[in-house]
């Protein structure tokens, strides 16, 4: 293995070379207009670190040769930059030294390059984003070209596609008689790309041309460096271009119709946090609303928070749950914490290749650039903007897609799914195994899960609809009542509503399933607080039921087994609204008792509610339940397991308190990896499903099974869902085109990871 490659060397190994590094041998090789240079390979990198020793001769050989192959002498006509280059993109991370112009200089800036892989903030990137320390880094030597040299010379960055919205033309900015740093830096104000076209119009057709080879090569689009000089191009560099979640799902798709990529590689190309940008919030009636200022709609969505001007304190409000917005003249990879714990970044300097643009949009962050209206005090944390004072503290909204900034907190409202979203997800859909459910409990809701692609409603929590006022007031009287005859009267008040619910549930459902959950609650929860009433009646029931660990105490079947007549009653209205909706559209409703521990709860409860025609499901969200799935299975019609309380059982944490409390200082030691209640805790939680999966489909081998917890809407827990082997995922609402993305993803990965089956399935 060499220490040394040029440029014209085969081999493109990036763990040898580093990205930046393997992309320009690349380019070279398919005979783009490269600038020529070596890389100093990562092998040296290591061996630097062990010994502290370059390859010195093998460097002098490559700069002999770069000598000979321009025809200038390094200092002499010729000077060249040193890079970094990383097996991962790592962009502004580590340090860049250009007009080097002796071959000591040169060797002191490869030290430097090797030295800044552990400089702090590249430490701090690579925390942030999960990147192993030991994979190191390259350097690459090149010879420099001037984009200063002549009014026929310039500089720029130009995206293949546009990086916003993904339509297909370049997209990005440009300066004339200026060299790369002038355009990093922002010293200078870029011009659009377009402008090129004018200045220079052969050298935009000849970008123009070039961005098409590099796209037909790498099939992705590129994200490029470029500089003109005397009107001659040159790519300095390439690599996939970072972009906004809406143009991430344009660009798969159109790439896929194109023919430069599979449906199959389309779908894999979206990450998951890329789909939730792109169904980020927007300002509600925004012409309603007057702009402050305006900027440059670096990264979509909007955002709403309170004004801080330093990282540090962005931070610190976010450990409080607050919601901010970060304003800076510009941002640094410094700032890079501070970006993180915000809601949205506002800067009044830089362009959409900016690092706040290209930081934010891959975080799925609302921004907005090179606002430059906007006068920012550091010092005296304000801003001022045509009169108007902004402090530290005040709550300004951003629309991080129109570039508009707006005083005061505005109200947010999610996007639609856009026409590229529903065909990539049409694709996904043909490539999943696992179901995709909502979580609702409302016509409305189920309505707006339709919208997102719900197969049906995996969980309906009936408590849901006593929130309005009369409905609390009906539950009340149940709870208050004192004899048979008043109980009895209550719920029939109660059937009313709850068969007016069912009825105008199953005809927004039009034939689709759901899965309709019975009482879960403990009744306490219907009461106010016992300071909140003067009733004598309702403070002594307050007290009468007042439990110390009410989410393991009265409630789910415990409370039917003890108050059968409220699990009849919504039965008995279940049927009831079935046989009024069903001359007009199929019902296909099924019920699940929770918090089940033993098939005793779940024969009573069946005998009790007598549910003609209806399925009866278990919710797998005890410990017990699981370990008894065999012998449940013979009795239940389906299970989904419930991993919020299954998570809190197993862990005995409490779902109330626990994130509160101390899960943040768990994270912080590093004590848990992860918050359980986000995202499922594989060795435990999931253990325990799978050993119920095993018992209950060694007993019942077409048994289905679901999950209906939080986790069922997030990407690494729906990996494993379909690993497992579940049936479908319930989510909420805005998480079901993730879902319906990640279990394709899931689907796909499988076969790719498994040859023999690739070979069977084709
Ligand atoms: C669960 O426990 O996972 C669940 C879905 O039910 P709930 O959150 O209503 O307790
Ligand atoms: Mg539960």
């Amino acid at each position: 293995m060499a220490a040394v490659y040029k440029f014209t060397d085969d081999c493109e190994d990036k763990m040898l070379l580093g990205n930046k590094g393997a992309n320009l041998v690349t380019m070279t090789r398919i005979g783009l207009p490269v600038p020529p240079g070596f890389v100093i390979s990562i092998e040296a990198y290591k061996e630097y670190k062990r010994t502290g020793r370059l390859p010195i001769a093998d460097i002098e050989d490559a700069l002999q040769w770069l000598e000979g192959h321009t025809g200038r002498r390094l200092g002499n006509g010729l000077m060249v930059s040193v890079r970094s280059s990383a097996p991962v993109s790592m962009p502004g991370m580590m340090d860049t030294l250009l007009n080097v112009s002796s071959k000591a200089h040169m060797v002191s800036a490869v030290k430097k390059i090797f030295g800044s892989w552990d400089n702090l903030r590249a430490v701090e990137y690579r925390r942030l984003h999960n990147i192993p320390r030991d994979i190191g880094t390259s350097a690459v030597v090149q010879a420099m070209v001037m984009g200063n040299r002549d009014d026929r010379s310039g500089t720029g960055v130009v995206f293949t596609r546009n990086a916003i919205t993904g339509e297909p033309h370049l997209f990005g900015e440009y300066i004339g008689q200026a060299q790369g740093e002038d355009l990093v830096s922002g010293s200078r104000t870029p011009s659009p790309i377009q402008e090129l076209r004018s200045a220079m119009p052969e050298a935009y057709a000849e970008l123009e041309k070039l961005a098409h080879t590099l796209e037909n090569h790498f099939h992705e689009m590129q994200d490029v460096e470029f500089t003109v000089e005397s009107g001659t191009l040159y790519l300095l560099q390439t690599r996939s271009g970072k972009r906004s979640g809406q143009a991430a799902v344009k660009i798969a798709v159109d790439m896929a119709k194109e023919g430069l990529i599979s449906r199959e590689e389309a779908v894999l190309r979206v990450k998951p946090e890329e789909l939730k940008a792109l169904l980020h919030k927007r300002i509600q009636s925004v012409e309603k609303h007057e702009p402050l200022a305006h900027g440059l709609n670096a990264a979509p969505g909007a955002a709403a928070g309170k004004v801080v001007f330093h990282p540090i304190e962005a931070l610190r409000l976010a450990e409080k749950s607050e919601k901010v917005i970060l304003v800076r003249p510009e941002t640094s990879p410094d700032d890079i914490q501070g970006i993180a714990a915000a809601d949205g970044v506002l800067t009044s300097r830089g362009g959409l290749t900016s690092h706040a643009a290209i930081v934010t949009r891959a975080m799925g962050k609302p921004c907005i650039c090179g606002a430059e209206e906007i006068k920012i005090d550091l010092k005296a944390e304000q801003f001022e903007v045509r009169g108007h004072v902004v402090h530290k503290g005040m709550e300004i909204t951003i629309d991080g897609t129109s570039g508009a900034v707006y005083l005061g907190t505005l109200p947010l409202e999610e996007v639609e799914v856009t026409e590229e979203l529903r065909e990539l997800l049409s694709w996904a859909d043909g490539f999943r195994r696992l179901g995709v459910r909502a979580n609702a409990d409302t016509a409305d809701m189920i309505k707006l899960a339709k919208t997102f692609g719900c197969e049906g409603i995996g969980l309906c929590r009936t408590e849901r609809q006593f929130n309005a006022p009369e409905r609390l007031s009906a539950i009340r009287e149940y709870i208050m009542a004192r004899t048979p005859s008043e109980k009895a009267e209550a719920l029939e008040i109660l059937r009313g509503f709850q068969e007016e619910d069912f009825a105008a549930i199953f005809r927004e459902l039009e034939g689709l399933p759901i899965i309709i959950r019975l009482l879960d609650l403990p009744l306490h929860e219907f009461l106010p607080s016992e300071t909140d009433t003067d009733v004598p009646r309702v403070r002594e029931m307050v007290r009468e039921l007042r439990e110390v660990n009410p989410m393991i105490g009265h409630r789910g079947v415990r409370l039917g087994v003890t108050n059968p007549e409220i699990y009849r009653m919504q039965v008995e209205a279940i049927c009831q609204a079935k046989s009024v909706v069903e001359p007009e559209v199929k019902v296909n409703a099924a019920v699940m008792i929770p918090q089940v521990i033993t098939v005793q709860e779940l024969l009573w409860v069946k005998k009790q509610v007598k549910a003609a025609g209806l399925r009866v499901g278990v919710m797998m969200e005890t410990v017990r339940a699981c370990m008894r799935a065999g012998k449940l299975a013979h009795e239940a019609d389906f299970f989904s397991f419930g991993t919020n309380d299954l998570t809190q059982a197993v862990y005995s944490f409490s779902r109330e308190d626990a994130e509160k409390k101390f899960l943040a200082t768990y994270l912080r030691l590093g004590i848990l990896q992860d918050n359980p209640f986000e995202i499922v805790d594989v060795k435990g939680v999931g253990r325990l499903m799978e050993t119920a999966i095993m018992w209950a489909r060694r007993n019942k081998k077409e048994i289905e099974i679901g999950v209906c917890g939080e986790h069922g809407g997030e990407p690494r827990s729906i990996r494993f869902f379909h690993q497992i082997g579940l049936d479908y995922v319930s989510c909420s609402a805005f998480r079901i085109p993730v879902a319906r993305l990640v279990a394709a993803q899931a689907a796909l990965q499988e076969k790719a990871d498994k040859p023999a089956e690739k070979v069977d399935t084709a």
